[in-house]
């Protein structure tokens, strides 16, 4: 039998009517003849919700308790979703990521699905039951305490449960039509993409396409499961996100974020071990780098500049200063109003020029570019932050992005 696992957003399950509009369309998959797993998130905003009233209790919540706390947003929705399937007389059992049988690491907040034991879940399967799971979470097996996955995890838990299952692709219904050109949101000519790469769909994922959590990415890659994001709101095609597709434009996307600031350290000795003696400590505070920049050296110094999420800035610098101090470099500064912009297309592999184009018209609109970094199929520039709608339009439309076939 075809076995679907489909997964529903935070805004498909915002209130009653939208969680039985989703239970319909479970059925209906169901009616046709699919097994179907539904892996749910928490209801619209609630796990930012949840977050606030942890702020408001403790000034620095337990990562296991926030945990704890943030796991039963996912749990409501799973509940409420199987009790809405029960009503159209097809059965339907949740169960908790523990229950579903989803091992992870124990690191509280960030914790990676190392393995699946889908058991009750097939069991469920074998029942001729719909089978919820709530999205987001599992357990570690050496504390036995629950994790969550990171924001956006439930995708993860998806395709990941999709895997296990050996699920024939792996659906995501979302609150947008598929993935697009650019945001459509900055973008009003941005058109939805029939289909894109894995390749591509990390590099657009990971430079800020908000639209699939990047390790589900990383996941459907791996395992080669094909992804479908779709919109729960309509029944048409969304894109499909797999390993081949039929062209490999040499742009296919353009993907923003704003999310990160921008750190220097100035006049740090230009000395074998101090881009590890900087590095270190962000790497074992659990903080993300993206780019680094390390500038041509005069007289034994060198400024070296990095980003971070704009959430972790501040640990960043108190870090950064006490290694500036140990290392005599000559300061700390931080920029929290930049931007990045990423282009990327599969074609960048084959062909050339797409950076010189993109630095080309960057200039025209009079934009400086702060920091450039690049992948085989991906180029991204950080420029100021009051910058970016003007420079994802102006690239959208320079580098062909704009007319009407966009594969
Ligand atoms: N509810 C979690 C979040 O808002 C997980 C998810 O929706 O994927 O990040
Ligand atoms: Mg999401």
């Amino acid at each position: 039998m075809a076995l679907v696992v489909q997964k529903y957003g935070g805004t498909s399950v915002a209130d009653a009517d939208r969680i039985r509009d989703v239970a319909r369309r479970v059925v209906d998959t169901y009616k046709n003849g699919s097994g179907v797993v539904a892996v749910v998130s928490a209801m619209g905003r609630s796990t930012d919700e949840l977050l606030e009233l942890a702020a408001e209790v403790s000034e620095n919540p337990h990562p296991r308790e926030l945990d704890m706390l943030l796991t039963a947003g996912e749990r409501v929705t799973m509940a409420l979703v199987a009790m809405a399937i029960a009503d159209f007389g097809v059965p339907a059992t949740s169960l908790t990521g523990s229950q579903a049988g989803i091992l992870t690491t124990g690191r509280h907040g960030q914790a990676e699905i190392v393995e699946i034991r889908a058991d009750r879940v097939r069991d469920g399967l074998d029942r001729g039951e719909v089978v919820i799971v709530a999205g987001f979470q599992g357990v570690d097996p050496g504390s036995k305490d629950v994790t969550t996955l990171g924001r956006g995890g439930s995708d993860a838990t998806a395709v990941a449960l999709a895997s296990a299952l050996s699920a024939d692709h792996c659906e995501i219904y979302t609150d947008v039509d598929g993935v697009y050109t650019a945001d459509p949101r900055v973008v009003p000519s941005a058109t939805k993409l029939d289909e894109v790469s894995f390749e591509e769909m990390l590099e657009l994922a990971s430079a800020g396409a908000g639209v699939l959590m990047p390790r589900s990415v990383e996941f459907g890659r791996r395992f080669n499961i094909p992804i479908h994001v779709r919109s729960s709101f309509h029944d048409g095609d969304g894109t499909w996100v797999k390993e081949e597709t039929m062209e490999q434009p040499v742009v296919r996307g353009i993907a923003h974020d704003d999310s990160e600031a921008k750190l220097t350290v100035y006049r740090v000795p230009d000395t074998p071990g101090v881009a590890a003696s900087l590095f270190e400590p962000l790497a074992d505070a659990g903080i993300t780098v993206d780019m680094i920049v390390q500038n041509v050296s005069q007289d034994g110094f060198t400024d070296i500049s990095f980003t971070v999420p704009l959430a972790m800035i501040d640990v960043a610098q108190a870090q950064a200063e006490v290694v500036a101090e140990a290392v005599d470099a000559g300061g700390v500064s931080v920029d929290r109003e930049i931007a990045k912009v990423s282009v990327v297309g599969l074609g960048m592999k084959t062909e050339s020029g797409t950076a010189s184009r993109m630095f080309r018209i960057l200039s025209d609109h009079g934009i400086n570019i702060q920091m450039i970094s690049t992948s085989p199929i991906r180029i991204s520039c950080v420029i100021s932050g009051d910058k970016i709608v003007e420079a994802v339009s102006a690239l959208h439309e320079g580098l062909g992005l704009g007319g009407e076939s966009t594969g």
